[in-house]
């Protein structure tokens, strides 16, 4: 599997832990745009959030979920960001399905 994610994932590509269970593993961004920039990817490869349907529904509820634990845990009161960038209108550059959690900043709006 080439899948940069994927290889995260299992393991084989080092990465910063911030939580995992079993549907999902959280890492943080090589390359942060805000203080806390965290990367939440759901252990099963789906491309992008284009792919997903009314089956995914409970995977992409837990990843919502998993991202306000985590900004809970890393303290961001004052507010963060969750996106998920989509194809090559939305800015996305790794093709597995991931939510970014942005905070630690004020971020602006709208976006680039
Ligand atoms: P996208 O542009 O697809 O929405 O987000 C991909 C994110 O993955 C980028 O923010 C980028 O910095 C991050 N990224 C790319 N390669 C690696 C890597 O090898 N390790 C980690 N931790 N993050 C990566
Ligand atoms: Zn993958």
């Amino acid at each position: 599997m080439s899948c940069l994610f994927c290889q995260i994932i299992d393991g084989s590509i080092p990465s910063t832990a911030v939580y995992q269970d079993e549907q999902c593993y959280a890492f943080a961004d090589i390359n942060p745009q805000a203080p806390v920039h965290i990367l939440i990817v759901p252990r099963v490869h789906i491309a992008s959030l284009a792919q997903t349907g009314p089956e995914d529904t409970a995977m992409l509820g837990h990843l919502m979920a998993v991202s306000a634990e985590i900004a809970r845990s890393k303290g961001l009161g004052a507010g963060y960001r969750v996106v998920a960038n989509t194809g090559s209108d939305g800015g996305q550059t790794v093709g597995h399905l991931h939510l970014h959690l942005l905070g630690g900043r004020g971020l602006g709006w709208p976006p680039g």
